[in-house]
Order: C-alpha cells, then structure tokens, then sequence
C-alpha cells in the first residue's frame, strides 16, 4: 500500500554528551510535500537532515520512510537523497554524465534504455536540453544547482534533503530560483525538505514549515499559520519584524499612521516620528513612544507625508494582533 507519508520523525534525539543538538523532534512530511526546515545557525537543522539521510545514528526516537522505520539501514539503502549546498559535482564529467553517475550504480537493476530515458527526462524537467555535454565550469550557478537536482532526481528517490540550497546564489538569482525549485519539485513530485536559515526563503517556497531552536521544534504549519499565528514570541519575531505594542504583538504593514484621530474603533498610542525610510513602493516610517520604545510602520510611499518630530497616533485593528505577546 503506498503511504500518504514519505518521512515521519518520532521524537528524534541526538545529543552529543550534554550538547542537545536535536531533542524529541516529532514532524512529518507528506507525499508531493515541500517542506522547510527553518532555524538560526546552530539549532539542529543539519543534524536533523543527516539523522533522516543515516550519516548519523539518533540517541533516541525512530526514523520512518514510508511508513518503515529505517534506523538499521545505511544511507545507500534508504531512498532518500541529499543535495548539499556545495552541489558536490564531479568538475571532471559532463553534465550529463554528471546525472548518469548515480544511475550507474544501479546498472543491474534497470535496462540501459531505462537509463538513458531517466537521464533525458529529468535534463527536460530542470531545462538543461542543449547543455549535455558541458563541464560544470562551463555553466552558471543556478544551472550547476539545476544539474546537482538533476542527479539527485534520475534515482526517483521518495524524499529529496536539500542543505541550504539557494546559499550559493547570488541574491538576484535567489529570488529566481525559488520558484524554479518549486516548478521542478511539482513535476516531479517527490517530497523535498530542505533546510534553510532564511525566514524568506522558507515563507516563500514551503507547502508547510517547521522552525527549530536550539534542538526542538517551535512550531509547524503552513507559512501563513506560522507568520500571522505565531504561538511564540520566537516565532513571531523570526518570522518578520513585530512592534510591541503596549505588550502586544503588531506586524509594520499593520501598524497605521496617522496625524489625525484614527477613529474609535481601534487601538492607538501616541508617538512621535524618528525619522522616514523610502524603499520604493513602501516606506518605513519610524516613530517612538513616550516610554522610549519604537516601532516601525510600513506605509505606501505615495501616502507618506510625515517628518521628524510629527506628533502622530499610533494605531491597527485588534484582528491584526499576534497572538503573543511580549513574554509569550
Ligand atoms: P547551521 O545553520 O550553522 O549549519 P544547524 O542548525 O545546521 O546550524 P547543527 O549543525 O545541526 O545546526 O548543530 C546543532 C548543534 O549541535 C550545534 O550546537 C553544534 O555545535 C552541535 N553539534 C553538531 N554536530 C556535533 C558533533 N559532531 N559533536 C558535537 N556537537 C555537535
């Protein structure tokens, strides 16, 4: 019976002596699913992802792959595959032999035709047609990325790790890729987790999220849950920028201003302007409360005629406010 579940974490340890590198982490992740792994330097990402593809052994919980626990298995006997964020390709062979590279160990097991029809198959999907023959210095950064995925994807593993892939990328090219990434996932449709430190990234590209600290999972959901329903400060302030309001929890572009009476049927605070950052199509309008604190309010640019030392009201909606405040 095929399984709705690729990967199922159940209370997945590792400590290294005291050091709680991953601690009773419980996730899984869904057939087709693009999932992401976010947390700070040193929350237990990597290990997370070297539990799940056998490089290291839990200290407790299970490791499951469709439905099957795999502790007991060495990483070449679990279908699961791992793009690292170097890309790890042999400068020495073609694209092409690149991607045949892995199938090749699998030569008892599937006809020379099957073979070269996986290869063609996945150089269309990643749109790397015309390139075959090429070195990878001879390619772009986005397109060694694409050839590394490639060679990851011909072996139809049931799950895909990918470690912090977009880091080697321009920023430019980083925007671009994300939604490459998520095209070929969805053609493909294997399950990938991959891991990130970038609250952007992982907001942008992820079917469902998982943020980590310090070794156990805050919280997991859809990126939207995580972002507009944080159920930690943590969470809150990882996710994007909060203003603590009073002791509540807004976001900047819910944060009004105004120089007027903002109405009564919201709630506002006094503040003065600090100063008026133009991004563009928004500005940032910083301004501070008679308590010293700050806070940020994101205002379309067209609408911003406020100078430093306005004395302005402060105000949102009570729909626009976090569900934690400032010692959730
Ligand atoms: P980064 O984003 O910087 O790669 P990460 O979230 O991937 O960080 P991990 O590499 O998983 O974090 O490390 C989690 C914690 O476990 C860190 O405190 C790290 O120092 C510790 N750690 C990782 N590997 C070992 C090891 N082999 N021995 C001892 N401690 C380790």
């Amino acid at each position: 019976m095929s399984q709705a579940i690729a990967l199922e974490l159940r209370s997945v340890s590792k400590h290294f002596g005291t050091q709680r590198a991953v601690h009773r982490v419980s996730l899984s992740v869904n057939r087709g699913e693009f999932f992401g792994l976010l947390g700070p330097s040193g929350c237990g990402k990597t290990t997370t992802l070297r539990l799940i593809a056998g490089f290291d052994a839990p200290t407790g919980g299970q490791v499951l792959l469709n439905g099957e626990a795999v502790d007991h298995l060495p990483p070449y006997r679990r279908n699961v595959n791992t793009v690292f964020q170097s890309y790890a390709l042999f400068p020495h062979l073609t694209v092409e032999k690149n991607i045949y590279f892995g199938l090749e160990q699998q030569a008892q097991r599937l006809a020379k035709s099957e073979r070269r029809a996986r290869v063609r198959d996945i150089l269309s999907v990643v749109q790397l047609v015309g390139k075959e023959s090429r070195y990878p210095h001879q390619l772009s950064g986005g397109e060694r990325q694409r050839v590394a995925l490639a060679r990851a994807l011909v072996l139809q593993p049931d799950l895909l790790l990918l470690d912090e892939p977009l880091s080697a990328l321009d920023p430019q090219l980083r925007k671009q890729m994300r939604r490459e990434l998520k095209e070929i996932q969805r053609s493909v449709g294997i399950a990938f987790l991959f891991i990130t430190h970038d609250a952007e990234e992982a907001l942008s590209m992820s079917d469902r999220m998982a943020l980590m600290n310090e070794g156990v999972l805050e919280q997991v959901g859809a990126p939207r849950e995580l972002y507009e329903a944080p159920n930690s400060r943590f969470t809150a302030e990882f996710l994007g920028e909060v203003n603590w309001l009073g002791r509540i929890g807004v976001r900047p572009e819910h944060t009004r201003v105004t120089k007027g009476d903002p109405g009564f049927d919201v709630r506002s605070l006094d503040a003065t302007v600090e100063s008026a950052t133009f991004l563009g199509s928004r500005t940032h309008v910083y301004a501070k409360f008679a308590d010293g604190q700050e806070c940020t309010a994101e205002i379309e640019s067209l609408a911003c005629e406020f100078a430093p030392g306005d004395q302005v009201r402060i105000w949102w909606r009570r729909a626009h406010e976090l569900p934690v405040t400032l010692n959730t």
